[in-house]
């Protein structure tokens, strides 16, 4: 079963048009990175497959929960990360990790809890306050606190920035593990090395259109005029530059 699901998406801002028609899934063990240059619409489409913001038009389900009829349930289900995390100044690290182990239940706080602190390497900050932490550690706490609770879903915008190269290594390797034990994520990223290393599939954005939906290697090879075995950026900067969608290539 596709853990995301969207269906003609379309997002209106007032005069706006900040998305046109996405339609795509992602199943369990997928990490589809969405592409696009800014205001591409990227954060649009995550802040509305995570409920935040109402579509003007279209179906958006997480884990076969529609997330306007049925929010809860679909929230219950997923873990949103925007690319400047909200924190609690007045809450340690650990603080942050019994938060949400009590908004989502969760049972076994301790051993889930210390585990993820370890992954991060947070544990010798645990009872830091988040107004001391770094950018980089700030961001660290915000995935772990993502994680905590399973989420079959799993958004990420941006996950990368603020973080030193030891930082970027572990979160990568702990979205390739999420995504082992079954969830779905969807990543936005400009770093193309990034996407083409650690994602399945991509999603090239451009204005509100998808230009491209498919797995990488579909990719590389989508337009013929690249040579069949082009880089992700170079599919990038040809999908992007001109104005075809996927259908027209
Ligand atoms: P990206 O994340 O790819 O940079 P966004 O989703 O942030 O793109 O923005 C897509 C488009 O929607 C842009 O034209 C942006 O200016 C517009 N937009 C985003 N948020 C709002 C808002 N709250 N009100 C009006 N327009 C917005």
């Amino acid at each position: 079963m596709q853990v995301i699901s969207i269906r003609d998406f379309h997002k209106t801002y007032e005069k706006t048009v900040a998305v046109r028609g996405l339609s795509f899934d992602v199943e369990p063990g997928h990490i589809l990175g969405l592409v696009g240059p800014n205001g591409a619409g990227k954060t649009t489409t995550m802040r509305a497959i995570a409920g935040i913001l109402p579509p003007t038009h279209g179906r958006l389900l997480v884990a076969g929960h529609d997330v306007v009829e049925t929010p809860v349930a679909a929230k219950r289900e997923l873990a949103y990360v925007p690319d400047d995390p909200h924190l609690f100044d007045a809450l340690s690290v650990w603080e942050h990790l019994e938060f949400i182990a009590s908004a989502y239940e969760v049972a076994d706080l301790e051993t889930a809890g210390v585990s993820l602190l370890e992954q991060f390497e947070l544990t010798e900050k645990r009872d830091a306050f988040a107004h001391g932490l770094s950018r980089g550690m700030r961001q660290k706490l915000a995935i772990a606190c993502a994680y905590l609770h399973n989420p079959r879903a799993i958004l990420l915008d941006e996950p990368l920035t603020g973080l030193d190269p030891r930082g970027i290594r572990i979160m990568r390797e702990s979205i390739k593990q999420r995504a082992a034990a079954g969830a779905a994520v969807l990543v936005s990223s400009h770093l193309m090395s990034l996407v083409e290393g650690l994602c399945t599939h991509v999603l090239i954005l451009s204005s509100g259109n998808q230009l491209f939906f498919g797995t990488i290697a579909e990719a590389r090879s989508a337009y013929e005029e690249l040579g069949g075995e082009a880089s992700l950026e170079d599919v990038f900067f040809h999908a992007t530059e001109g104005t075809r969608t996927q259908s027209e290539a």
